[in-house]
């Protein structure tokens, strides 16, 4: 299984869709918001830090984030495939991810590009809410991902939270943050002619299927 990247403004549904890969592939997701949003919740200098990065919808200093990243990356389920997502966000940590690929002799794999516009993630970015146990995505203002019982998960019947910085004036912030920072990064996996480009304006089967077709349409899988 070759390795997987996502590209996507924030709420574009990159966790939603990691997840429905893990399902059917069995390969670990790693996303720098959730080992991020962990490491937030420490009482210690640096959790201090994290969290309020997080609160503003700033990003996290690159060099927090590259060492995060590459302890992550050394672990053996990694071996045979892994989900990133969240990662890199700019073109130093393109770079920096380079290299790390080049030290652990991982190819990069395919990136998608989610295509979403930009009406469409304020009413997700209101709208998500996560397990605080499982974490699975819900989105209450979409009708195919609402949960069967208010504020429950359908899957492990934990409690489900908004996250501090899905509200219209971090997301400002994060989707800013996203056209300057992060689609340089798009012109950099281009090049090297991996990028998939796929179009995020449906529901998450629809967004899924074209994921799919193109990772089990690849021999080499
Ligand atoms: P996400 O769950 O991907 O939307 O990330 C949530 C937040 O975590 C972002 O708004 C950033 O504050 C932080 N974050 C996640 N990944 C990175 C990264 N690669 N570099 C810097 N900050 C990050």
């Amino acid at each position: 299984m070759k390795n997987i990247m996502f590209i996507a403004p924030p709420a574009a549904g990159k966790g939603t869709q990691a997840d429905l890969i893990v399902e059917k592939y069995n390969i670990p997701h790693i996303s720098t918001g959730d080992i991020l949003r962990d490491i937030a919740k420490e009482d210690s200098e640096i959790g201090n830090y994290v969290s309020e990065v997080l609160s503003n919808g700033g990003l996290v200093k690159d060099d927090i984030t590259n060492q995060l990243v590459e302890q992550r990356l050394k672990k053996p389920d990694c071996k045979n495939g892994y989900i990133i997502d969240g990662f890199p966000r700019n073109i130093e940590q393109a770079k920096i991810y380079d290299s790390i690929l080049n030290r652990l002799g991982y190819d990069v794999g395919y990136v998608f590009l989610i295509n979403i516009n930009e009406k469409d993630l304020e009413k997700r970015i209101t709208g998500r809410r996560i397990c605080e146990n499982c974490k699975a995505i819900y989105n209450i203002n979409s009708e195919n991902n609402v949960p069967k019982i208010d504020s429950t998960c359908d899957i492990c019947g934990g409690r489900l939270y908004q996250r501090k910085d899905d509200n219209i004036e971090a997301f400002q912030t994060r989707y800013k943050l996203y056209l300057e920072k992060t689609e340089p990064i798009i012109e950099h996996y281009r090049k090297q002619g991996v990028l998939y480009e796929i179009d995020g304006n449906h529901t998450v089967e629809e967004v899924f299927k074209q994921i799919d077709s193109i990772i089990s349409g690849d021999g080499r899988n």
